[in-house]
């Protein structure tokens, strides 16, 4: 008999397996399912970043180990790339991380911080590796709610004293998956005195920065004067430049944290490809049209979806970024994914599985076309919801 260690039984379930299963299901039935669940953008790579690839690829001097902390033009075109978008100024040598996925920078985060029993502040419902990368470091997460009347943002004043004072990380996401909310500077610099107060490192998650609709700008944690002192942002080139399978994204801020991070990193990993990071550079160098021309094209879909779930009466607000759009249910969500999946052929993710505090929402994914969309909200009507 097989025993797992302690960290592993401790993993919450996998809430969305039953989803899967259902999906499976009702493909088999030869059901036409729209997808709406799927947070992984459905359009190609940009033509002139793979054909960065293509010629990296070939290049022999990119075959062999990369370092630890990524080569250093990556990291200078990280840092150009922050300049022009978010003006902020980073020293390539030791403020920016190359980083196999953002995944992997935050999953191997909480090793470098967190002392067995250390808590660490997690947004709840969120994207899962920041709860499962502190239980995996043997650390004890503490939720803070992400709540409508709060606009999605943590209230700060609600974590009890004693929590605050023992916490060494606490993670944010803005523009947030699930719930799509964006911050201000203003919550920024809340989160800087909080840090600041209780020693604690903060790990902004920007995955989503320059996915953003109707010209918003998301800002940079890094804005905030004060915020290099206590934290790290983490990016990532996946939803960008839609390129989540090439595992690529880097960690800039303060370099005593990314240190912390990167000792992590040369024990457990060997880098990212050094082709996939000259790939990279091609992105965050080259031209930009493709992140606006993408971004309309989430908007267009945004503004059907948006239109379609109102015409159905549920109260739903435009979201200014990301490619999710949150929705409130009356009655048990997981009940109507269930139902939408049986009856209609629709998959929507159940809020409960990004946490306790998503119960109540069900998650759309904007990565199917306007037509499929459409189509989805045709089949929804039928339902009469
Ligand atoms: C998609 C996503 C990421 C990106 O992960 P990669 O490992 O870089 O592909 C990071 N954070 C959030 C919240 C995401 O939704």
């Amino acid at each position: 008999m097989v025993i797992y260690a302690d960290r592993i039984n401790s993993l919450p379930p996998y809430l969305f397996a039953a989803i899967d299963k259902a999906k499976g299901e009702m493909m088999r039935k030869g059901v036409d399912v729209i997808d709406l669940s799927i947070g992984d953008p459905d359009l190609p790579t940009p033509s002139h970043i793979v054909e960065a690839m293509r010629k990296a690829v070939g290049n022999p001097t990119r075959h062999r180990y990369p370092s630890y902390e990524g080569m250093l033009s990556f990291r200078k075109a990280a840092s150009a790339w922050y300049k022009k978008t978010m003006n902020v100024d980073l020293n390539p040598e030791n403020e920016v991380l190359t980083l196999i996925g953002s995944k992997e920078g935050l999953a191997h985060i909480p090793l470098g911080f967190l002392n067995p029993g250390d808590i660490s502040l997690v947004p709840d419902p969120a994207y899962p590796v920041y709860n499962i990368g502190s239980i995996l470091a043997d650390g004890k997460p503490f939720k803070m709610p992400l709540l409508s009347e709060n606009d999605f943002l943590p209230d700060l004043d609600t974590i009890p004293a004693r929590i605050a004072r023992k916490a060494k990380i606490m993670f944010i996401n803005y523009p947030n998956n699930p719930t799509s909310a964006i911050a201000s500077i203003r919550f920024f610099e809340d989160v800087v005195d909080f840090a600041n107060e209780n020693e604690i490192i903060v790990i902004h998650d920007n995955a989503y920065s320059e996915m953003t609709h109707d010209g918003y700008k998301a800002p940079s944690f890094l804005n905030v004067n004060g915020a290099n002192d206590v934290g790290i942002e983490v990016h990532s080139l996946s939803k960008t430049y839609n390129m989540t399978g090439w595992r690529i994204g880097f960690a800039v801020g303060n370099p005593e944290i990314l240190a912390g991070l990167g000792k992590v990193k040369t024990n457990v990993d060997s880098g990212a490809f050094e082709a996939v990071q000259d790939a990279g550079i091609a992105a965050l160098t080259g031209q930009q049209e493709c992140v606006h021309n993408m971004n309309k094209i989430y908007t267009e879909r945004r503004d059907a979806l948006i239109a379609g779930l109102k015409r159905l009466g549920l109260p739903v607000k435009k979201p200014k970024a990301t490619f999710y759009v949150w929705v409130p249910i009356n009655g048990d969500a997981s009940d109507f994914a269930k139902m939408l999946l049986e009856k209609a052929g629709i998959v929507a993710t159940p809020g409960i599985g990004f946490g306790e505090f998503g119960e109540g929402y069900v998650r759309f994914a904007l990565t199917q076309s306007v037509a499929r969309i459409n189509e989805a909200v045709e089949r929804m009507h039928k339902l009469d919801i």
